[in-house]
């Protein structure tokens, strides 16, 4: 987190976010502040023998909501990790799950490590105990805690952490479904990986569906042209700025990552880019591109949309006001800060919050469960059925034209894309798509629908507080 004095901490921050929207709600005081707090915190202290000598290491696993179960978060591996970051995560998680329709309570962990300063049978050995320590007491399990990837772990971490699952519970036919976020030959589905950057992807297409949203922001026309600054360039950044540069024309203008930034006016190639950071290690010396060591000024550039998706507090009270973007769309958990926000909603800065802007990540996570706990891939029974019912069609078709003397003709792209039968990944990302516009109407409709909701956040807090509120009315509380 980048603390800058006067501010709140992360887990304050979410809570001043929380109030304020709850203001504009009627709920009794005693349910409102069973949704607030963070269930239970649970602090690990392991050793693991490294280097011929031992060294320990803290995780954390916060749980902060069970009004639906399993719970659902990130594991995250930073050096900075604390208890404040998990729990905001965790709160984050809940109001996330409710927001986008996914079964799931809210929980977060976090591991204090520097990747980097280790080698990967090392990492091995310190997930597999870490994943240990949280197995033997439930905080993992298909049932009840159901981790993911987050900063600094990958489909890797998750791979270890499945096995050690497994290897502790060996008669689990659900074994798999302990932790999501798995490469596909250790049951994981297809567009996982991308999720969260594809789900950015999808609530700016959809944003942009709707001029009225548009002019909010002081914008016109569509994404294509736009020209967009991306903070990050890990899991959800990369994938964010590939699809829109890729497939919505957009522009990347300036990428930020931790050693500086890359500025183009003519826009960067993300792939490109990306290769270049995989084959040295930093953005440094990209050929093509100025490059600044002063990365975090580069947040302050003049630029259409701003896609901060790198960590928490990097928008503040020390860079908010000289911030020019007119859309924001919060890839990253907690990227502005409260007071931040305020500063920039008096600017006339729409802000798509992290809640609805990063839940392609949970969504594709919550497929995965689901695929895993009924033990068959998605498509595997329709497919064929409908390509056959599709050939049907299409054989009439022809055999009509033909008989009658009509002379159609349905172009062959028309007939290779209708006689395809969607395999896995269409039908996530048909989930996905689906879940993004759904979540952006029902915020969209408290945002335009009551005089007293100003902006999509606390519009997006209003819809995830109604809906926890009301299972914790439907158990009796
Ligand atoms: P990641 O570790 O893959 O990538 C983070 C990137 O940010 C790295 O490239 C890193 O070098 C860069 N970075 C770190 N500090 C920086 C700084 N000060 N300035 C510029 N760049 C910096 O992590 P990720 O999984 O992409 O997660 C990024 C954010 O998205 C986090 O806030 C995370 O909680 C959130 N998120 C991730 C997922 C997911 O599925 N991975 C889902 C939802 C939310």
């Amino acid at each position: 987190m980048v603390v800058v004095a006067g501010e709140p901490s992360f887990r304050e921050s979410v809570d001043l976010m929380f109030n304020r929207a709850v203001r504009h709600m009627d709920l009794s005081p005693g349910l409102e502040q069973k949704i607030r707090v963070c269930n239970s915190t649970y602090t690990v202290r392991f050793g693991v023998r490294l280097r011929g000598k031992i060294e320990t290491f803290t995780g954390y696993r916060s749980v902060h909501s069970e009004h639906m179960e399993p719970v659902k978060g990130g594991i995250r591996f930073a050096s900075n990790v604390n208890q404040d970051e998990v729990e905001a995560l965790a709160a984050l998680m809940t109001y996330k799950c409710a927001l986008v329709e996914t079964p799931f309570g809210g929980s977060k962990g976090g591991l204090c490590i520097d990747p980097r300063q280790y080698d990967e049978r090392e990492l091995e050995l310190i997930t597999r105990r870490f994943a240990y320590e949280l197995i033997k007491r439930d905080l993992i399990n298909p049932a009840q805690n159901v981790p993911a990837p987050d900063m600094g772990t990958s489909e890797r971490e998750m791979a270890w952490i499945a096995d050690q699952y497994a290897r502790m519970n060996t008669t689990d036919i659900n074994a798999k479904a302990c932790v999501t976020g798995k490469p596909l030959n250790a049951g994981g589905i297809m567009g996982r990986v991308e999720a969260t950057g594809r789900g950015v992807q999808y609530a700016l297409r959809e944003f942009f569906r709707h001029p009225e949203d548009i002019a909010k922001a002081g914008l016109s026309g569509k994404l294509d042209g736009k020209r967009v600054v991306v903070q990050g360039l890990g899991n959800v950044g990369y994938h964010a700025a590939k699809f829109l540069s890729e497939e919505d024309g957009a522009k990347i203008i300036a990428i930020l990552e931790r050693d500086g930034a890359l500025t183009s006016d003519a826009g960067l190639d993300v792939e490109d880019v990306r290769q270049w950071i995989v084959k040295t290690g930093s953005i440094r010396d990209y050929p093509g591109a100025a490059f600044t060591d002063a990365g975090a000024k580069v947040l302050e550039t003049e630029c259409d949309i701003l896609i901060p998706a790198a960590m928490e507090g990097v928008i503040n009270l020390s860079n908010a006001e000289r911030i020019q973007a007119r859309l924001i769309i919060e890839a990253a958990n907690g990227p502005i800060t409260f007071g931040a926000d305020e500063i920039l909603r008096k600017k006339g800065a729409v802000i798509i919050p992290d809640m609805y802007a990063n839940a392609g990540g949970v969504t594709v996570s919550y497929f995965e469960w689901v695929k895993n706990l009924s033990h068959i891939r998605f498509g595997r029974m329709q497919r064929r059925a409908e390509e056959t019912r599709h050939e049907l069609l299409v054989n009439e078709l022809e055999r009509l034209s033909a008989d009658k003397g009509l002379g159609w003709t349905l172009s062959p792209d028309f007939k290779k894309r209708y006689l395809h039968g969607a395999g896995e990944l269409e039908l996530v990302r048909s989930g996905l798509d689906d879940t993004m516009r759904t979540a952006y109407q029902a915020m969209r409709d408290v945002w335009h629908g009551r005089d007293d909701v100003e902006d999509l956040r606390v519009a997006a807090y209003i819809v995830s507080i109604s809906r926890v509120a009301a299972t914790y009315q439907s158990k009796g509380l």
